[in-house]
């Protein structure tokens, strides 16, 4: 199945590698990999599943967890909402009444997410970040240097946003220390094969089916998942509820996850970007894997 589905989407060479990151056009642009991991631990794979690439914003929901962990439900719920923006990933945007970025998966809310990260002091709080992400992978992760540099360089409406959520006080710390956690973890290196068993930990009721090793709390990874229902993929959410129906998310490095609760995890990589900046491969095969497999979450047999 896998292999068919890989076989159906490989031509279409549309888009292109996101640029706006210097370095994150230094991609091989025709590499496709696709991978399917079980909630019980197995792992399908056909293509470039063993290239490392920047996890980009597929690390939201991983931070917003640790967040979560950190700091509860309302104690997040203080300074992030849970409404879908219809926005693009990098608006400066806040909601009119409390002020809260509309939802973690926008840069907004997942720089404010990096802002409630515990730790003694910031490189604690980033490995803290690096050891949850290896928690969800099953092996330890790290930080391309690179990649950091080149956004760190360059991430100036980044900073915007951190210092317009300092200058309102949804962040209450140094907004500098918090986009610096971002432009970090949004550079930590993943493979294709990572990102399945990633997404399988979330399938899993947060427990990494590989590891045995418990990653977040079940109503933690509850909450993680619904997020990723109806902010994950940008302002293309709803046209993906309607045509994949999984929990899901993307990045600008290529990468997308998709999670069927209870059941499997699905990654894709693929750096040629639409004009939402998800993966176009990406799209194509996950729509393909929830037509075949029946994954979509209202389908009835
Ligand atoms: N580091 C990127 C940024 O904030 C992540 C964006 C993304 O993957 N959409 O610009």
């Amino acid at each position: 199945m896998l292999d068919e589905v890989y076989a159906v989407c490989r031509d279409d060479t549309s888009g292109a590698p996101a640029d706006y990151i210097p370095e994150l056009a230094a991609v091989a642009p025709d590499s496709f990999g696709l991978c399917l991991a079980t909630a019980d631990g197995l792992v399908y794979q056909v293509g470039d599943t063993d290239i490392g690439f920047t996890i980009q914003s597929i690390s939201k929901p991983f931070t917003y967890a640790l967040a979560l962990a950190d700091r509860g439900l309302d104690g997040v719920a203080a300074h992030i909402d849970v409404e879908p923006s219809g926005e693009p990933f990098n608006e400066i945007s806040l909601e009119p009444d409390s002020q809260r970025p509309s939802n973690p998966m926008i840069n907004s809310g997942a720089i404010t997410a990096a802002s409630l990260i515990d730790g003694r002091d910031a490189a604690d709080r980033f490995e803290r970040v690096r050891r949850c992400y290896s928690r969800f992978a099953g092996r330890e992760l790290t930080m391309n240097e690179a990649v950091y540099e080149s956004e760190a360089r360059t991430g100036y409406r980044n900073r915007a946003i951190g210092y317009m959520l300092r200058s309102v006080g949804i962040i209450d710390v140094d907004p500098d220390d918090a986009v610096d956690r971002y432009f970090r973890q949004c550079s930590i290196e993943i493979t294709c094969a990572d990102l399945a068993v990633m997404a399988a930990t979330l399938a899993d009721n947060g427990i990494n089916p590989r590891t045995h090793e418990r990653a977040l709390s079940t109503s933690l990874t509850e909450r993680v998942l619904s997020v990723m229902t109806t902010c994950g993929m940008y302002n293309a959410a709803g046209d993906w509820v309607t045509t994949v129906g999984l929990p899901a998310k993307s990045g600008v490095g290529g990468g997308i996850i998709a999670v069927l609760p209870g059941q499997l995890g699905i990654s894709v990589y693929s750096p040629r970007l639409d004009g939402q900046g998800n993966s176009v491969r990406g799209v194509a095969a996950c729509r393909e894997l929830s037509r075949r497999l029946e994954l979509h979450f209202c389908h009835v047999t």
